[in-house]
């Protein structure tokens, strides 16, 4: 007796073979030239992330593991790969004509997929569905592959992208996993300290507003971890709006990791952030600073480094000015 979770491991693992092989036939070759050319990658890297291609018609896949290899319509629905028609019977195969990524738990076996278009098709990125193996709010991509080099390098970056964790494992920056186009769950950061001593997780979403509210939301989902110090979260914003893939085109392993050790604490970077977003000379948004700090600041369990923020942020405001040291102690 098989356990559904293994026939669905089974047909997934199928299907990424599938997909990888197709990349090799006539009719993946625009999608092999996409990702050799336009995202630059090697053949090393294709066969390492097992990077493959879903062809272009709506029952491709389909005919394969059904007709072909006689696993059930049902069982093939419930691994995410095919999809029952609105009207009338059968399915259409999810993934047409993309790039796609396989994406594996951390044991390494293929839990779903991520696809990207090749011709500017909305949506860009189409990911499986909810199923009872894929959970993009527990799954980290690339961890299979990064984990022992968190532990070794006790150390964890968080990026947006399949292309950003590739380009950085390229790089030889193989601590990076990606989030699956969610914020960054507790559960994900939970995995993460797994192999974590020192608790470091570096957050480096895109450069751009969807990136920044998303670093936010992060943020919030973990700031009990992040409050009694159970994570060391530091945020790296890359300059002129880039996202790692891109910034790795341009620039050497060296200047990423250089950005990673300037890397601001979650704390400081917020406080920055309020700090260069308000006019310190107009009375209520000065007030208005004061009180977000005050609400940042009280949340701290640790009345050092209450007293260490309280200080700086002091200084910060109004150049140490020890009347509002005192407000700010008050306040809290
Ligand atoms: P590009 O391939 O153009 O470099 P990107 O990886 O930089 O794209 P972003 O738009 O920055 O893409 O999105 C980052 C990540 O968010 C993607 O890798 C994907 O995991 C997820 N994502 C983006 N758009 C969607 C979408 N429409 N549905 C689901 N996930 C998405
Ligand atoms: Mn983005
Ligand atoms: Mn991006
Ligand atoms: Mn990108």
């Amino acid at each position: 007796e098989i356990s559904l979770k293994e026939q669905l491991y089974e047909i997934l693992a199928l299907t990424c073979s599938f997909y990888e092989h197709a990349l090799r036939q006539p009719t993946g070759q625009a999608a092999l030239e996409y990702a050799v050319h336009k995202r630059g990658l090697d053949q090393a890297t294709i066969q390492q992330f097992q990077i493959g291609y879903a062809p272009a018609g709506w029952q491709v896949l389909y005919r394969y593991l059904v007709e072909q290899k006689g696993y059930p319509a049902s069982l093939v629905e419930q691994a995410g790969l095919i999809v029952p028609r609105n009207q009338g019977d059968g399915y259409y195969d999810r993934f047409r004509d993309r790039l796609v990524i396989p994406i594996h738990d951390p044991q390494g076996r293929v839990v779903g997929f991520g696809s990207r278009t090749l011709t500017n098709e909305e949506p860009k990125y189409l990911n499986s569905p909810e199923t009872p193996l894929f959970s993009k709010g527990k799954l980290l991509f690339g961890l299979d592959k990064a984990r022992h080099s968190i532990a070794k390098q006790d150390q964890a970056i968080v990026v947006e992208g399949y292309f950003d964790v590739i380009a950085l494992h390229r790089a030889g920056i193989t601590q990076a996993v990606a989030t699956l186009g969610t914020a960054l769950s507790k559960e994900q950061v939970r995995q993460l300290l797994r192999y974590l001593d020192s608790k470091q997780v570096i957050l480096n979403f895109d450069a751009d507003k969807a990136g920044e509210k998303a670093a936010q939301r992060a943020i919030g989902e973990v700031a009990d971890l992040a409050y009694s110090g159970d994570v060391q979260l530091r945020i790296l914003t890359i300059p002129q709006g880039k996202d790692p893939d891109e910034f790795l085109q341009q620039h050497s392993a060296q200047d990423y990791l250089n950005l990673v050790t300037a890397a601001p604490l979650w704390l400081d970077w917020q406080i920055q952030g309020l700090l260069d977003t308000h006019d310190l000379s107009q009375a209520d948004q000065f007030q208005d600073v004061t009180h977000k700090i005050t609400a940042l600041l009280g949340k701290l369990p640790s009345a050092t480094l209450r007293s260490h923020y309280i200080h700086r942020c002091a200084e910060l405001l109004g150049q140490g000015d020890t009347r509002l040291t005192l407000r700010l102690e008050e306040s809290l």
